[in-house]
């Protein structure tokens, strides 16, 4: 999402007249968009303003801080970096404008208000992003998981209307992109009223992209199990161009962790929704993301997610170490982990991830699938670009990016694939 972010201020930024500098240190103005998820993302902006500080030698650039370090900090910020002229939280960005006009007269301009005019309306219209782009759905989030400063930083749960979304759909299209990613804290929270006065839920807004042309793969994250509702499932059977793959995070694996964390599933709730997906959907790929020494997680609690992911088998995920944020329950828990601890747990929940993503890499080795060209590959004449099932994969080919190239996978590392292309008369051949 935050990629997301940064583009639209890009966009807003270009729309007044600015340009991306050649380099970074001759930039006149930073804009540092920022995560606020875990300390150590948190504490990366200190060091990036002074290292671009360092960088523009003689001369003092605007700096500004977006994002939710800016809505959890504040004025802080001001207080551990002076060079900092701007502070704005992800909510209010598209006032970035004015800051810039006020922070010109050398006195620091600080909004982190979440205001009532949706900031989505007063943003300029979408530029080329490339084949795959984002569009963010929803924002926010009411779950308050006890560990997660996202509720506070993002605020409440909130949909963007119907017509507002197809319309940034169409713009995206026009713009080149063949695949569209629906970006949301919750996105699969989202509902909507079309524009004959049907609700929907996130299903129906997937299925009214599905008829839309030019437009040729869909993808959603990040989601949450309570929100995996029969529609959305069903939709991963019969929606031809939503991708074969679902992010849905668990966090881990042990019931009594789980009820602390105030997730509201369970592993056995969550199990069964990735048993239901797979019923209509029996080649989707499954991610997740886990959170190793949560205040008081035992042996037997950790135990029980390495447990939980032999039995689902990921295509890949995202784990962190649990992190203490200041002002949610959990940073007041008992039983805190020490970060030994926590280090070994991280290490062998990621080496058996690693060995699942390496299984499923191989699995893939021999079937003939479509990728979508997306960028030059690091060696000339090569392309990289996307399996269904979000696989980066190598190839030797001229197609440009845009492209839906039919392939045949040759080989299966860890972090990629490698193809070739699969020429017209041998495609007769491939299932
Ligand atoms: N809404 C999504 C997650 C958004 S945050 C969901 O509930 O699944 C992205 C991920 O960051 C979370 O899934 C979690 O694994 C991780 N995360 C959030 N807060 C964290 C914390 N305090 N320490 C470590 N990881 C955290
Ligand atoms: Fe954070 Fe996700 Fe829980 Fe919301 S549902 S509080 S975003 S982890």
């Amino acid at each position: 999402m935050n990629v997301y972010d940064g583009e639209r201020m890009g966009e807003l930024l270009q729309a007044r007249g600015l340009t991306a500098a050649r380099e970074d240190k001759l930039a006149d103005l930073i804009v540092l968009n920022t995560c606020h998820i875990r300390e150590k993302a948190a504490e990366k902006v200190y060091s990036d303003i002074g290292r671009a500080i360092k960088r523009a030698e003689n001369r003092k650039p605007m700096i500004a801080v977006a994002g939710c370090v800016a809505q959890a900090e504040g004025e802080e910020i001001g207080a551990r970096a002076p060079a900092v002229d701007i502070i704005v939280g992800p909510q209010s960005y598209h006032r970035l404008p004015q800051l810039i006009d006020a922070a010109a007269s050398g006195k620091r301009a600080i909004d982190t208000d979440m205001p009532a005019d949706a900031k989505f309306n007063r943003l300029p219209a979408r530029r080329r992003q490339g084949p795959s782009a984002f569009l963010t759905v929803q924002e926010g989030c009411d779950k308050f998981c006890t560990y997660c400063v996202v509720p506070y930083t993002r605020g409440a749960e909130v949909s963007r209307p119907w017509a507002a979304l197809i319309d940034e759909a169409k713009a995206l299209v026009d713009a080149g992109a063949r695949e569209i990613t629906l970006l949301g804290q919750n996105v699969n929270a989202w509902r909507g009223i079309d524009d004959k006065g049907h609700e929907h839920g996130l299903d129906g807004l997937i299925r009214a992209l599905d008829g839309m042309p030019g437009l040729a793969r869909i993808r959603y994250t990040t989601s949450h199990p309570n929100d995996m509702t029969g529609g959305l499932i069903a939709a991963h059977g019969d929606v031809e161009k939503l991708m074969p793959f679902l992010h849905l995070p668990v966090q881990s694996g042990s019931d009594p962790i789980l009820r602390a964390m105030n997730r509201s599933h369970d592993s056995a709730s969550y199990e069964r929704i990735i048993d239901r997906v797979r019923m209509v959907r029996p080649d989707i790929a499954v991610s997740g993301d886990f959170i190793v020494g949560f205040p008081g997680e035992s042996d037997a609690d950790f135990e029980a997610t390495l447990e939980l992911i032999k039995r689902v088998r990921y295509a890949q995920a995202f784990s962190f170490k649990y992190s203490s944020r200041p002002g949610t329950p959990a940073a007041n828990m008992d039983e805190q982990i020490p970060a030994e601890l926590m280090d070994e747990r991280l290490q062998r929940l990621q080496a058996l991830l690693n060995t699942q993503q390496q299984q499923f890499n191989q699995s893939s080795v021999g079937i003939g699938t479509t990728i979508l060209v997306e960028r030059d590959g690091k060696r000339p004449g090569q392309r990289i670009g996307k399996s269904p099932w979000l696989q980066s994969v190598v190839v030797e080919t001229g197609a440009e990016p845009g492209t839906l190239l039919d392939v045949r996978i040759v080989s299966g590392g860890p972090n990629s694939l490698g193809g070739q292309p699969i020429i017209t008369h041998e495609r007769r051949h491939v299932a």
